[in-house]
């Protein structure tokens, strides 16, 4: 194929809000795209460097604020591709672009010259009559040189650029591995009797699969957590579970897609890094930038919620252990086996399962629900634009308008599960909104991975994909609110640990009895969930959160476990996870959330490497925030709101986090509200 059709990249859009022209390019045009995008940036910066004029902040800061305009765009585009619509084509490209963005990071941050001029205008910046936003923009760059290596003798660059060159290619093949896998069955069942206990969407959703992959007439469970998940909370067939959880937790684990080696790697790479830059571990080096400030802090959280998340976890299995005995099961529960005997135990105590609730929970009215509550707070409305290039069939855009009139950005809703899809679900902005040079509005992509439906019946979600789907919305409204004006300050690129407060605080409203009345209709009858199922949706809001706890806090305590090493120059994986697990007292039972060899969120990139406590850390802020709607009596308090809007989704980094959640909350915020919500209080 040949590259003529990379020209497109580079031309203005005139599409209605400038939307990416999907389907105007191939994967092959990727490759000139980022070619010429590379050569223009190198060229803008070298330009920059060359000035002979003394730096200030407009020909140095905002000229790098300015700079590599189709770089990210097409990086921003490359990325969602790969994410969406992965396969053969983009796996080469993807091995071979990655590690050349990767030198060409390091090399601009490694110019000399430029850091010369931003140090510069640093070290002038409170005599430059700067507004407090333009003031943390210069501090914002002068960190992010010096954090890539800016202060490095030649030698050292060196090092760091060979070490960010390296890792780039073991997270990509990482990645692959994992969605390899998941590619894979977990189980091809060829017998109906096989499919007991299992709903009528799943088991059209498993005969749907082995149609696809060419067995019709059978069924197939595939190893994603989509439908992993409902099958082991429904299959009465013990040893089928044990297969598919296997299956399941043992991704990236074995043959030729095992990532043990891979992650050995990575943390040596990492560790020296750290150790290049000044830093005793990697875990210090990621800290050192966030709102946590420090390992202790971020350890210390997630120590404090473990132990008594351990000892309800212990409770909740009793009380199935119990249920088994009472059935006359003859077993100690197994991991296997605990969504199914949780739903079981559900299911007697408040009179609620998933199979019952799942009718009510239709997708296009908890889309209806996400975007009324933004009505509500914000007041958001949005139009269905059919007009517009969608990057697949599947895909929704929305047209988001504020305050009735004013046009915002446009919203991009993926929710089916497909082949190539990276499992899980997350949020993406293919362009942040800014007010550089007559600014440029927000697109924003929600992604998930729901199970899609036969032909002509509607998209049933689970309680869990419904708090995903309000989940992703809200970092969509921090994509779209933001009103930073500088680029690199807007939207989500904030801390770490900042950067989940907008997405759960969103999810506390998808159990508000009033818009549960209003969007939770049951798919056959129309019938509006009753107040009596809702009554028992909230007495059992803290059911199974003992698991919760426990599955993501392990994973977090594994994550800073592995970061914190000095030296983890052949680390053996799957002994490290092992002990580190034993000596924190996991329960045989259950397993992390995410198992070291498909934890991508830290072996895929950097970006929550040594993060993932963030989510425990944003879950402070967001249980400590909602508190202000319940105070104030009224979850669509408009003063509330306001604030919520101003302090929380429009500042993006303009302002230090710590300070923006004062202001919205008047003081800092107390953990109390977390284990509150996780019913952890009294077992603490
Ligand atoms: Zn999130």
């Amino acid at each position: 194929m040949s590259g003529a059709g990379a020209e497109v990249f580079f031309q203005p859009w005139t599409t209605p809000f400038g939307a990416p022209p999907f389907g105007a390019w191939t994967p092959a045009d990727f490759g000139p795209a980022f070619e010429r995008a590379l050569a223009e940036h190198r060229r803008e910066l070298a330009d920059i460097g060359a000035q002979t004029a003394p730096p200030d902040f407009e020909n140095t800061i905002l000229a790098l604020e300015r700079a590599g305009r189709p770089l990210g765009r097409i990086a921003a585009l490359f990325d969602h591709q790969t994410s969406t619509q992965a396969g053969p084509e983009f796996d080469a490209l993807e091995r071979e672009i990655a590690p050349r963005l990767a030198r060409h990071q390091v090399e601009y941050r490694a110019d000399a010259g430029l850091f010369a001029r931003v140090e510069a205008v640093y070290a002038r910046r409170e005599a430059l009559g700067l507004d407090a936003e333009a003031q943390r923009l210069v501090e914002r760059h002068r960190i992010e040189f010096i954090r890539a290596g800016a202060m490095l003798d030649a030698s050292g660059k060196d090092r760091l650029r060979a070490v960010m060159e390296a890792l780039a290619d073991v997270f990509t093949r990482f990645r692959q591995n994992v969605m390899a896998d998941e590619r894979r069955a977990a189980l091809v069942l060829e017998n109906e009797a096989d499919l007991e206990g299992l709903s009528p969407e799943l088991r059209a959703a498993a005969a749907a699969d082995a149609e696809a992959r060419g067995l019709p007439g059978k069924w197939v469970i595939s190893v994603s957590r989509s439908s992993v998940e409902p099958f082991l909370q429904a299959s009465t067939r013990r040893d089928l579970r044990q297969i598919v959880f296997e299956a399941f937790t043992r991704r990236g684990d074995a043959g030729a897609t095992d990532n043990k080696p891979l992650i050995a790697e990575i943390l040596r790479l990492r560790a020296e890094r750290a150790h290049l830059l000044g830093f005793d571990t990697y875990a210090d080096y990621a800290l050192s930038d966030t709102m946590a400030g420090t390992l202790a802090a971020a350890e210390g959280l997630l120590l404090r919620v473990w132990a008594p998340a351990l000892r309800r976890a212990d409770e909740e299995r009793a009380d199935m252990q119990a249920l088994i005995d009472a059935e006359g099961g003859g077993f100690p529960l197994a991991a296997w086996d605990w969504r199914f005997y949780a739903e079981k135990v559900r299911r007697e105590r408040f009179a609620l399962d998933e199979a019952g609730l799942k009718p009510y929970f239709q997708l296009d009215l908890m889309i209806e629900a996400v975007q009324d509550v933004a009505g509500r707070l914000f007041g958001l409305s949005f139009v269905l634009r059919d007009d517009l290039p969608r990057p697949h069939p599947d895909v929704r855009i929305w047209e988001v308008r504020d305050r009735g009139e004013t046009p915002l950005g446009l919203f991009y809703g993926d929710y089916f599960a497909r082949p190539g899809k990276r499992s899980g679900a997350w949020m993406s902005s293919l362009r942040v909104p800014h007010g550089l040079d007559g600014g440029e509005g927000p697109i924003v992509t929600n992604t998930c991975n729901f199970v899609k439906p036969a032909p002509g019946r509607p998209a049933l979600l689970s309680l869990n994909d419904a708090r995903t789907l309000f989940h992703e919305f809200g970092h969509g409204l921090h994509g779209l609110l933001s009103r930073a004006h500088y680029p690199s300050l807007s939207a989500t690129n904030v801390a770490l640990d900042f950067v989940e407060l907008p997405s759960q605080i969103y999810e506390h409203w998808l159990l508000r009895p009033e818009v549960l009345r209003r969007f939770a209709r049951h798919a056959e009858t129309g019938e509006t969930l009753p107040e009596a199922l809702i009554a028992r949706i909230q007495a059992a809001r803290h059911f199974n959160q003992g698991f919760t706890s426990v599955e993501m806090i392990a994973s977090a305590l594994v994550d800073l476990a592995y970061h914190r090493l000095p030296d983890p120059a052949g680390l053996d994986a799957e002994a490290f996870e092992r002990d580190t697990l034993a000596a924190l007292g996991m329960p045989a039972e259950i397993a992390m959330r995410h198992r070291s060899p498909h934890f991508a969120h830290i072996f895929d990139g950097d970006f929550y490497a040594a993060g993932y406590y963030a989510y425990l850390w944003a879950e402070v802020l967001d249980a400590d925030g909602f508190q202000a709607f319940v105070e104030a009596g009224d979850p669509f308090d408009a003063d509330v709101a306001d604030r919520l809007r101003r302090f929380i989704y429009e500042p993006g980094n303009s302002a230090d986090p710590a300070e923006l959640y004062r202001q919205f909350r008047g003081r800092d915020p107390g953990v109390e509200p977390l284990l509150a919500g996780r019913g952890l209080l009294s077992a603490g």
